[in-house]
């Protein structure tokens, strides 16, 4: 037994220590004061996006996206899918047949090298994958329409046209900027000369997951995606985007792909973002200065963003004793399956954490102590994340002004976080203007199935034009 002094001594220990720890991680947490300003800055930068005369200079692009209408349900035919932007790249083939959907798909990796090459090399890479498959499948003698979900900003001239922005995430391959995408993958394709497949749409991810989700559920206005990256898309009355340049027939409605990734990308969210934030920004990623409010809730920087911090807390002596390991003080190397993986123990049982401290990151003196601050650390990660996706989620919901919508959601980060959609849950509520219900919902290879309703969309448009 340990003598009363002793004792007492040891808590002012912890309690000092627990003190210095919440000073440094406190500005991670945001009240809902700075909440509600966030929502206000957001929806402000996208009225900016959609007017005519502030849309050059916005952060906030809003970019129409020329899908119109939903899918009703007749959709069928054989369609080859395209999905390249996160973690995987894919090849599929969708059946669609009404309601029924069946598909088969592939995935190839995209090596280091072609993520940051030029645009030959990435577009023949492609080329040859959707070759490969086709041969696989027995179906390279066919002519396929193909959906192609490309999950970049693009500028869209059409339902088959789309210039690149700019790249995100860890891509940056030359040649691709200002170009249109379509055109780069039909010349890599005449190239081969060994399929023929013509790409009758393009879409993001974001309304890959609407549209998917839509097939079912015609409530859903918005979709969004928490992966590698983060961005949104809903529906919006064409009367409210001065930037529309397509038709004007009915139905009077565009969606609209957002870009929100940008947002803060003016100064706008200096107000929330940290010290940590910036050295993210400046040091980890491709593209300093750019996708802030991206940076700050979506799986390519939120492992990152706990290892920071974790390290901040080993060199101030919170951690570990102050002993870090090789593999904690690299840059990029605490992944944020970490953070899921940690926030999925159960209370006070430190397995997950124990093992990613051991086995992942070679840590080997850790008390228990430790484990509860790297769990801390990881969920305020988290919580500010989702909060944040929250305010963007509210902002959406307040514009598209139905009583009853649902999101359709996406992405490796809320798919795999344990807590992520009931945290969102619930601040959403606290933030969306009184009397809308809204419902999230999570949506099933939008990116594979989303494209090829959108295809066939556009080839039924195609063919009764022609008639
Ligand atoms: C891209 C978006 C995409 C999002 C999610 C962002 O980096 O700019 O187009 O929807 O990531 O994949
Ligand atoms: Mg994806």
């Amino acid at each position: 037994m340990m003598a009363p002094l002793d004792r007492f001594r040891s808590w002012v220990k912890r309690r000092v220590k627990q003190w210095k720890v919440e000073r440094i991680v406190e500005e991670l947490k945001l009240s809902d004061v700075q909440l509600r300003k966030v929502m206000q800055l957001l929806d402000d930068e996208m009225n900016k996006g959609l007017c005519k005369g502030t849309n050059p200079n916005a952060a906030i692009k809003m970019f129409p996206t020329y899908v119109r209408s939903i899918p009703d349900g007749t959709e069928e035919g054989n369609y080859l899918a395209l999905d390249l932007g996160g973690t995987n790249f894919r090849v599929l083939l969708i059946r669609l047949n009404g309601s029924e959907v069946s598909m088969r798909s592939k995935i190839f990796l995209v090596p280091n090298f072609i993520m940051t090459g030029t645009a030959e090399e990435l577009f023949d890479h492609i080329a040859e994958c959707i070759s490969k498959f086709m041969h696989e499948e027995g179906i390279a003698d066919q002519k396929l329409p193909l959906g192609f979900t490309f999950s970049f900003p693009c500028k869209q001239e059409g339902l088959a046209r789309a210039r690149l922005s700019q790249w995100t995430k860890g891509f940056k391959v030359s040649g691709v900027e200002g170009e249109d995408i379509v055109r780069l993958l039909h010349e890599a394709i005449e190239r081969r000369d060994d399929i023929d497949v013509e790409c009758v749409a393009v879409i993001n991810d974001t309304v890959g997951a609407q549209i998917s989700c839509a097939h079912e559920d015609r409530n859903c206005q918005i979709g969004l995606i928490l992966g590698t990256g983060s961005n949104a898309c809903y529906m919006e009355q064409l009367d409210k985007v001065e930037t529309w340049d397509g038709d004007e027939r009915a139905p009077r409605q565009v969606i609209i792909n957002t870009e929100w990734g940008a947002f803060g990308d003016n100064g706008v969210l200096d107000f929330i973002r940290t010290q940590y934030d910036q050295e993210l920004d400046a040091k980890f990623s491709v593209n300093p200065g750019k996708q802030l409010y991206e940076k700050m809730m979506s799986g390519m920087y939120l492992g990152e963003l706990a290892r920071l911090y974790l390290e901040r807390l080993v060199n101030e002596g919170l951690l570990f004793e102050g002993q870090s390991s090789d593999l904690l003080s690299t840059p990029g190397r605490f992944y944020t399956k970490y953070i899921s993986e940690i926030e999925s123990d159960k209370r006070d049982d430190f397995k997950n954490t124990k093992s990613v401290l051991e086995y992942d990151l070679g840590i080997e003196n850790y008390s228990n102590a430790d484990c509860h601050y790297v769990q801390y650390v990881c969920s305020l990660v988290s919580s500010r994340a989702a909060h944040l996706a929250s305010c963007g989620c509210a902002v959406l919901l307040n514009r598209v002004a139905r009583p009853s919508v649902t999101i359709a959601v996406d992405g490796s980060l809320y798919r795999f976080h344990p807590k992520f959609g009931d945290i969102m849950e619930q601040k959403v509520s606290q933030l969306v203007n009184k009397g809308l219900k809204f419902k999230i919902m999570l949506s099933h290879d939008g990116s594979g199935k989303g494209a090829a309703l959108v295809a066939a969309v556009a080839c039924r448009i195609r063919d009764e034009q022609k008639r």
